[in-house]
């Protein structure tokens, strides 16, 4: 078949639009197909993008040139820095956005997107040559050529919406599901399950008494997602707090068995970290009330997301418990919460170019490998994409390692546990978390999509001065200093040891900020927020960060030696049956990644190790 266009992304959800526009961005000739134009970037649940974890993965997407962060600027209406009081490593930023302005953002910048084309189509089918897929197959027959394909079909693979005892099948409300594809990957024989989220009812905020609710403002600086963002200019809201009430149990614990979840209807996992109103009233029943989020769900909108309070029961049940939430008491709810469970591809059939071990040419993104998010799908998205990209125009392939950014880490967890629940994103899943902040991620990254061709000129030079600027910063903390007495004349206690301390010395102290250096040397006023904030996570991490560089050199010895493709590990003598046979099956493509599967010991690494050495030996001979 000839080729139509390099690249094919299939589902403009939040996978498919950093994929189209990364693969458009290295140049590849690229189209998006999804269904429909006017749901590009629709935020399927909560409309906030960032958090814990989320908010690292936005400005590593952001670092590379993605769209999300610049999008959720251009739309957010209450930011809020996340572990604000806590050090620089676990900070997340997050913001609600608003639903209809983070959409008509995200569709502008595809728009814009030079060398992308959008159709609005469904695709039903792949077309295979030679073990290799080359392009896809329209439901109205159509077939488009391609030189490798990503699919970020998210909740549609077979989808079926669950509310009480109702099913309907359909890839998220009022949106019908992907049938004839989700068969098709089946018959490929790819190891696949369901899995299921869940979304609460929307309420109608002119309903709402907020009166009587505590209300959490936006914070009075918002700190911006992207590197690019010099200032936000959206109005932000404040959102009201409230929360569940025995009552509100009450009503949920008689009607468990009519809620599709516990009704026994679904089988799919849920994410244990997004809990439905259900699962907290049975997980944690010693709890007499659960807190409860009312966000706006825009400027000029009405709608209120109710962020907590996610179900599966019946509309009828679902009218009553939200009533009995202080501030609820005659809301009207819009339209009624749901459950939903969908096929995903186990992801350890993926290798972390995100391109399925079985078939050449086919990578897949976003929830369709079992994720949850869209900060998670926007990550897997911009690697598969820029990866689709490269494969088609000859290039190597992109991999970013755990110790280089929150996306290599999840990356590797998805090809080497696979998931047993939607996978989120956390910080806990960092090992080198102190180096893989939010503000960092430019510094990190960057120069890699400079080096790939995937970061446009605007951010480019942004990038070379900020940097430039930052290096002074350091080159000037480094050498400004004060000695003991000079810092006790400005009231800071060090020993009396004749030892100068520097800035960063100085600032490694708790009793002083950045105020205090301001106050001694009023040049540096003139710093820019992003310097100051290096200079203070330089500072505080400042012991943690050698250590951990000389942790991340000494892994990284053995973390890329390759296992050889096709390696027999059931062959391996000193190896337990059990290992041998979870080696066989994840296929690990690293020793690295040999070493988090789960079971694995040190012996058994190291009798790993040297078959890969006497491999080598042998192959090289
Ligand atoms: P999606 O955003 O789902 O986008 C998929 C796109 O593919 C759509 O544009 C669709 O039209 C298109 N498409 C699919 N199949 C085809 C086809 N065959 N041909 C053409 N186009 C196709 N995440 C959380 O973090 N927390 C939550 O609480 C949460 N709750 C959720 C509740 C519900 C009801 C739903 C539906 C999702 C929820 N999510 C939640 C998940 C979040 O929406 C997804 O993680 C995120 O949207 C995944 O992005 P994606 O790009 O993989 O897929």
């Amino acid at each position: 078949m000839s080729k139509d266009y390099e690249v094919v992304v299939v589902g403009g959800g939040h996978a498919g639009v950093e994929a189209a526009a990364a693969a458009a961005r290295v140049g590849a000739k690229t189209t998006l197909v999804t269904h429909r134009d006017d749901t590009i970037g629709e935020m399927s649940c909560n409309p906030a993008i960032g958090g814990l974890g989320k908010g690292h993965l936005v400005r590593e997407v952001d670092a590379l040139d993605g769209l999300m962060g610049r999008v959720a600027d251009q739309a957010s209406i209450q930011y809020r820095l996340l572990n604000r009081s806590k050090g620089p490593a676990v900070r997340g930023p997050r913001a609600q956005a608003d639903r209809k302005l983070y959409k008509q953002a995200m569709q502008a910048a595809i728009a814009g997107q030079a060398g992308l084309e959008v159709i609005e189509a469904s695709v039903d089918d792949l077309t295979v040559v030679n073990g290799a897929c080359t392009g896809v197959v329209l439901s109205d027959g159509r077939t488009i050529g391609a030189g490798a394909v990503v699919l970020t079909t998210g909740t549609f693979l077979r989808g079926m919406i669950h509310r009480g005892e109702e099913r309907v099948p359909a890839g998220r409300a009022g949106e019908g599901a992907a049938n004839a594809l989700g068969a098709r990957l089946e018959a490929l024989g790819l190891p696949m399950g369901r899995l299921k989220t869940g979304t609460p009812a929307r309420l109608d905020g002119r309903t709402i008494d907020w009166s009587g609710l505590v209300m959490q403002p936006a914070d009075d600086d918002p700190v911006p997602f992207s590197f690019l963002t010099e200032r936000i200019d959206v109005p932000q809201v404040a959102c009201g707090v409230t929360a569940t009430t025995p009552r509100t149990h009450e009503v949920i614990r008689g009607n468990l068995s009519r809620s599709a979840v516990y009704g026994g209807a679904l089988a799919g996992k849920g994410p244990r970290y997004c809990p439905s109103v259900e699962d907290k009233v049975v997980r944690f029943a010693d709890k007499a009330s659960h807190q409860v989020f009312l966000e706006p769900e825009g400027l000029d909108d009405h709608l209120v997301y109710p962020n907590g309070i996610s179900t599966s029961l019946p509309a009828e049940v679902q009218d009553v418990f939200v009533r009995t939430i202080p501030g609820l008491e005659d809301v009207e709810v819009a339209s009624y919460g749901y459950a939903i469970e969908y096929d995903y591809v186990d992801p350890r059939a993926i290798r972390r170019t995100y391109e399925l071990r079985a078939l050449d040419g086919l990578y897949l993104a976003g929830q369709i490998n079992g994720t949850t998010g869209y900060e998670e799908a926007a990550a897997q998205g911009l690697m598969a994409g820029l990866n689709a990209a490269l494969k088609a125009r000859q290039r190597p392939p992109v991999v970013i390692e755990r110790h280089e950014g929150y996306m290599g880490v999840m990356t590797d967890d998805l090809v080497s546990r696979g998931v047993t629940e939607p996978y989120r994103m956390f910080t806990s899943r960092a090992e080198y978390r102190l180096s893989l902040r939010a503000d960092n991620a430019d510094a990190r990254l960057t120069p890699l999509g400079i080096d790939l061709g995937c970061v446009g000129e605007e951010r480019r030079s942004l990038f070379h001065v900020k940097q430039a600027r930052l290096d002074v910063a350091g080159r000037w903390a480094r050498a400004t200093s004060l000695t003991p007495k000079e810092a006790s004349g400005h009231g800071i206690a060090v020993n009396a040891d004749g030892r100068h301390r520097n800035v960063l010395d100085l600032l490694a102290l708790p009793t002083v900020n950045w105020g205090a250096i301001m106050r001694i040397w009023p040049d540096a006023a003139s710093m820019g927020r992003d310097a100051v904030e290096r200079l203070e996570a330089d500072a505080l991490y400042a012991g943690y960060l050698d250590r951990q560089a000389a942790e991340i050199e000494d892994a990284k010895r053995h973390e890329d030696l390759s296992v050889p493709r096709g390696f027999d590990f059931q062959a391996l003598p000193g190896l337990s049956n059990e290992l041998a046979e979870k080696l066989s099956h994840a296929r690990p493509d690293t020793l690295g990644q040999a070493g988090r599967i789960e079971g694995m010991t040190p012996s058994a690494l190291s009798v790993l190790l040297l078959a890969i050495r006497r491999h080598e030996a042998l192959s090289a001979a």
